[in-house]
């Protein structure tokens, strides 16, 4: 599913394999590692992915699946934990063939070329769990 390095302690460059689902790539790596504080960026090639847009009027998603080949420009992200498991919040930016980007909260992506990622992993000292916030309808940090 991926191929990994630690580059200094707790750095991990990451290059995940083709045809690979990032997000679930993404969340077998911080259970492989015990992650569950840290951040997330990267680039890569995919040919399907599902975007999410939130509509804070109504507190409800949209949610959207594009299937063309697009550039990763980028994905950022953070790590936190839910009930005791990864929690990843990921945004993703992608440019399509005529150069234009479209982009959004992202839920999944699939690899088509190559996908290579930093992952930090703050310790096990940090804690950071979740919240949900009515009044937004999100899962804030609970810090
Ligand atoms: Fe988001």
């Amino acid at each position: 599913m991926y191929q990994y390095k630690e580059v200094s302690t707790g750095k991990y460059v990451l290059s995940l394999n083709n045809h690979v689902e990032i997000a679930e790539a993404l969340t077998a790596f911080c259970l492989e590692k015990g992650i569950l504080a840290g951040s997330i960026t990267g680039l890569g090639a995919i040919n399907e992915a599902t975007f999410r847009f939130l509509n804070p009027a109504v507190k409800s998603y949209v949610d959207k699946t594009f299937a063309e080949q697009m550039e990763i420009t980028n994905l950022t992200g953070n790590i936190s934990q839910k009930d005791g498991r990864p929690y990843l919040h990921l945004h993703i930016t992608a440019s399509r063939s005529d150069y234009s980007c479209i982009g959004g909260h992202l839920l999944t992506a699939r690899i088509n070329g190559a996908c290579e990622l930093l992952v930090e992993d703050f310790g096990a000292a940090c804690t950071l769990g979740r919240r949900f916030d009515p009044e937004t309808g999100l899962n804030l940090y609970d810090l």
